[in-house]
């Protein structure tokens, strides 16, 4: 039997995923920041930890799945200034647009998606309990976590003390005792958005509301939290070591999240994508020029732990593969996906259970696709049952082949004209008269109609 094996930030090390619970998985990503479009680094995450949750659910009865939408935040403000929309709007505007992009690359939306701002009484009693415990201190209305106190910090980065004051990137402000402290709590003085709190009106910090929801959501200790690869530090490290000093569990680093999952970066034509290279894809615009079923099977074509390199040519690639696969689902029509014992080939599925390979699932995708034409019948039968079900795990092809392919839609002609002048040609090739023939799909192709001759009679596509 196949065992999961996921590589564990925690640890640097591909571990066999052994479940907390094995009656409900539980799962956490951190989520947008919504105050504009996703990009296409963005949807790598929803796309990879929807193919995790997909795949733990062909595995386990149940996984409950979390990914959270910050709203609020410095950025959000920022935002909201400078175009003038209230904060609630705009966050709700850019929530809504983040889910509908994530849905055309065949996301599923999470079983819970909280949002920060629902969770600030939770933030706060964090907080105290953070005081509470000696792990945090108020200066100047901020409410600051007390770095040198927790012991592992830097464990899930692996970045020693000084790498970590070179990381935090950020001026040292005169309230902070170390300058790797990081914000639980600050001051957000009107009209600024903000809570009341004992250290006075204010709002969290960022990386509280991910310990405060997921707590709230899951429950600790929870199976996966995930994120991009950029999260690592200091965002999931200060996750941790909250989470874990609120609860006085400093010597545990699991009673948080047992395992932690990451995907890595996307580059843009060989470059890192930046505002300043102007080189950012978002997955608006993606979505207007390409299938999402094709920008799907591109962000997976990568193992997800490796950058992935964002090229025309690659989606050009991928787009290929899949209308290769459409058109032998095409013809597979009148064959029946095999049935016998229900179960995909080991050699197809063995590369998700291992760390989630989705490159070798892919390539073998391909063998079974060129096996076809010497293939007999049992065999047609089966390799139609794995490109189908292999399919519904990694979020592809689950459209009909026609509509997939175009077969069966114009828009110049009306579908009765197509057919009688198929029929005419169709009865001029049976006359021999080609010329005639030749004539009516020229015309057709004049229209943006293509046809194809096959075993079953001719179809036809628009073009
Ligand atoms: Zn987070």
């Amino acid at each position: 039997m196949n065992k999961l094996k996921l590589h564990n930030t925690l640890g640097n090390k591909l571990e066999e995923f052994i479940p907390i619970n094995i009656k409900n998985i539980r799962v956490y990503a951190c989520g947008p920041t919504v105050y504009n479009y996703a990009h296409i680094g963005n949807a790598r995450m929803a796309v990879v930890n929807d193919l995790l949750v997909c795949f733990l659910r062909t595995i386990y009865p149940k996984v409950t799945y979390v990914s959270n939408i910050t709203d609020i935040d410095d950025k959000i403000i920022a935002a909201s200034e400078e175009k003038n929309i209230p904060i609630k709007e705009l966050t709700k505007k850019f929530t809504d647009i983040y889910n509908e992009d994530m849905s055309v690359l065949g996301v599923s939306l999470p079983d819970i998606q909280p949002k920060a701002t629902d969770h600030i009484n939770e933030m706060i009693e964090l907080t105290k309990l953070l005081i509470q415990n000696n792990f945090a201190y108020e200066k100047e209305g901020h409410v600051l976590f007390d770095v040198p106190k927790f012991k592992d910090y830097g464990s899930l980065s692996g970045r020693n003390r000084d790498e970590q004051i070179i990381g935090s990137r950020v001026e040292v402000a005169p309230y902070k005792k170390d300058p790797t402290d990081f914000v639980l709590w600050k001051p957000s003085p009107a009209p600024k958005p903000g809570w009341e709190s004992p250290w006075g009106f204010g709002r969290p910090g960022w990386h509280l509301e991910c310990s405060a929801m997921s707590e709230k959501t899951l429950g600790l200790p929870f199976d996966i939290h995930s994120g991009g690869a950029d999260l690592i530090f200091p965002h999931h490290e200060n996750e941790i070591a909250q989470t874990c000093a609120a609860h006085n569990n400093t010597h545990d680093l699991k009673s948080f999240a047992k395992y932690w999952f990451h995907n890595g970066f996307v580059n843009v034509e060989g470059e890192k994508m930046s505002k300043s290279v102007g080189n950012i894809r978002l997955v608006n615009e993606l979505n207007k020029e390409f299938k999402g079923e094709v920008l799907r099977l591109t962000l997976l074509s990568a193992h997800y732990r490796q950058p992935l390199n964002w090229t025309r040519n690659i989606i050009k690639q991928n787009s290929t593969m899949l209308e290769r696969f459409y058109r032998n689902l095409k013809d597979l029509e009148n064959i029946d996906a095999y049935k016998d014992n229900d179960q995909i080939d080991d050699v197809v599925i063995e590369g998700l259970y291992d760390d989630l390979n989705t490159p070798k699932v892919i390539a073998e995708l391909n063998v079974l696709s060129n096996q076809l034409s010497s293939a007999d019948n049992k065999m047609k039968s089966r390799i139609k049952y794995n490109l189908l079900e292999v399919g519904k795990i990694i979020g592809i092809l689950q459209n009909n082949p026609d509509t997939w392919l175009g077969y069966g839609k114009s828009a110049i002609l009306d579908e009765t004209t197509i057919e009688r002048l198929i029929k005419e040609r169709n009865e001029a090739r049976g006359n021999k008269n080609f010329d005639l023939a030749d004539q009516i799909r020229d015309e057709l192709k004049e229209k943006g109609v293509e046809i194809e001759d096959t075993k079953n009679g001719t179809i036809w596509k628009s073009v």
